[in-house]
């Protein structure tokens, strides 16, 4: 137990990994401690954010392609292509991925140690590596990055040959004819419009009342067309009963009951079901008790505005926290842990903060719903268009989606921006940037926007803002000085 650090973060996903790259630009020695023996990057690279976005890419190209294109010798996707070429690609992008933070970390002077790691006392972990052998190591910090699993589902089992869960099902052999998705999560909507593009036939059955709550209406009705469209059947309001193999006819049973039909019991026949539940938290077995560290009433780690937890020298970021539990939240959460820890004054980072959906099309959205900015007391006007408005849409075959601007009608100040459609989840970040600044909707009219593009759709979006505004009976002169 020679060796102190400054900080030993457990847990190598984006928290985890962020924090060691800003705590090692402080000069500060770190050790990175993580439990899988084969790869560095936790759920982030190797089994959810990156796996599935990539997945997603090589479903979108033959999704646009066939759109632009029409079938090619009328083969459905799943005919034509096989699913170990597109996890070919996927495999390809982990490669590199996975490489690359390698590098940086190496490149940063930040150690790792493979292992599992608990806290024995608030400055001292314990690393148990693969062969059962263990060590301890000191460190005025240490931070909890160590993330989340699935939720195992409570009326049926993962056999992750025919019941998949969110970490196995980048190992499906073929595409699917028949998809059932149990769940009604972000996730779960995302790997519907993957398959749905490939050509599967997809079910939803969401255990909640609605899915995706938060969107705002308009938007979740475009969605809601372009799923009908893909022939994705939602089904909300359900319980599951069990899945079982049918011999007989050759497939998977899952039987469900919904509450709007007297609890009548269903059965809906298919190839393939992937539960994606809520996550777990991974806070067992990693000695909280060992420091006093509480968790709130959902089991994530209680922690303050800067990521410390009710234990002075340990902070926790990342999904074991909760809400939002995303990678792009989670890289922000690390960095700030980190700037706290070493009394590094950091630029406040705004409590706005972006969501990208990567159905397909994607999602994105930040600041308020029109109907939140109401309730709020602001005068709202809207300004919207439709992605069939767009050359760059016409151009690409991609003409569903809808991009709305919320302002303020009297100083036209930005208060939200929500979009569905293609590169929504790169577009959002142009708003986000006048949000950010306390700028107006006439930042789109005044600055040339590139042409063709999708981003286009702000200028037009703010034009029409603004004559509604003028219908109201303010003068141009007024709105454009
Ligand atoms: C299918 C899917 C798609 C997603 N898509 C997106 C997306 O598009 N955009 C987005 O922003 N987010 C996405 N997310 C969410 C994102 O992946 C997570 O929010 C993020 O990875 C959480 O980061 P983390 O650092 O908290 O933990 P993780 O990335 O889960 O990493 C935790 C690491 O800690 C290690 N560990 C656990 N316990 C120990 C221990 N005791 N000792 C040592 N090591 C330990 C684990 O092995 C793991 O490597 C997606 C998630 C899923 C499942």
């Amino acid at each position: 137990m020679s060796i102190k650090y400054d900080i030993i973060i457990i847990g190598s996903g984006p928290a985890g990994f962020s924090c060691a790259m800003q705590s090692a630009k402080f000069n500060k020695s770190v050790l990175m401690v993580e439990a899988d023996p084969d790869n560095l990057g936790g759920t982030w690279i190797n089994t959810g954010t990156v796996p599935s976005k990539a997945l997603r890419e090589t479903a979108r190209n033959i999704y646009t392609y066939t759109s632009q294109f029409g079938k090619y010798e009328n083969k459905k996707p799943y005919e034509r292509f096989k699913m170990r070429d597109l996890l070919k690609y996927k495999d390809r992008v982990l490669e590199n991925e996975n490489s690359s933070i390698k590098k940086d970390l190496i490149k940063n002077n930040v150690h790792t140690a493979r292992g599992y790691g608990k806290i024995i006392e608030p400055n001292l972990v314990e690393i148990t590596d693969l062969l059962g052998e263990t060590r301890k190591v000191k460190a005025d910090f240490i931070l909890i990055a160590t993330g989340s699993r699935p939720t195992k589902p409570k009326s049926f089992n993962i056999d992750h040959k025919v019941v998949f869960d969110a970490n196995s099902i980048l190992n499906l052999d073929h595409i699917p004819r028949r998809l059932v998705i149990v769940g009604g999560s972000i996730q779960a909507l995302e790997f519907a419009t993957i398959f749905a593009a490939l050509g599967t036939n997809v079910t939803v059955l969401n255990e909640e009342g609605e899915y995706l709550p938060f969107l705002d209406p308009e938007i979740r009705e475009e969605f809601d067309r372009i799923i009908y469209q893909m022939r994705i059947s939602i089904n909300n309001n359900v319980e599951i009963q069990g899945v079982n193999n049918n011999k007989l006819r050759n497939c998977t049973e899952v039987r469900y009951t919904k509450s709007s039909d007297n609890g009548e019991l269903k059965v809906i026949e298919t190839e393939v079901v992937l539960h994606f539940g809520k996550r777990t938290p991974n806070t067992e077995g990693i000695g909280l008790e060992n420091a006093g560290i509480e968790l709130d009433d959902h089991s994530f780690i209680k922690v303050n505005e800067r990521y410390q937890t009710t234990c002075d020298s340990i902070y926790a970021c990342g999904d074991v926290i909760g809400f939002p539990a995303l990678a792009s939240a989670s890289f922000t959460q690390g960095r700030l842990a980190s700037c706290d820890m070493f009394d590094i004054p950091s630029k406040d980072t705004s409590p706005n903060i972006p969501f990208g959906i990567y159905t397909i099309p994607e999602i994105a959205a930040i600041g308020l719903t029109e109907e939140e900015a109401m309730n709020a007391g602001y005068k709202v006007t809207v300004g919207r268009t439709k992605y069939d408005r767009l050359t760059k849409a016409d151009i690409s075959k991609s003409r569903d989606g809808l991009l709305k601007l919320v302002f303020e009608s009297d100083t036209f100040r930005l208060l939200g921006i929500h979009i569905i459609g293609d590169n929504a989840t790169e577009m959002i970040h142009l708003g986000q940037a006048v949000l950010y600044y306390g700028g107006d909707i006439r930042y789109f009219i005044g600055n040339v926007i590139n042409y063709p593009t999708y981003t286009e759709a702000y200028r037009i979006a703010a034009f029409n803002g603004v004559n509604k505004v003028y219908k109201s009976g303010v003068g141009y002169d007024r709105i454009l000085e």
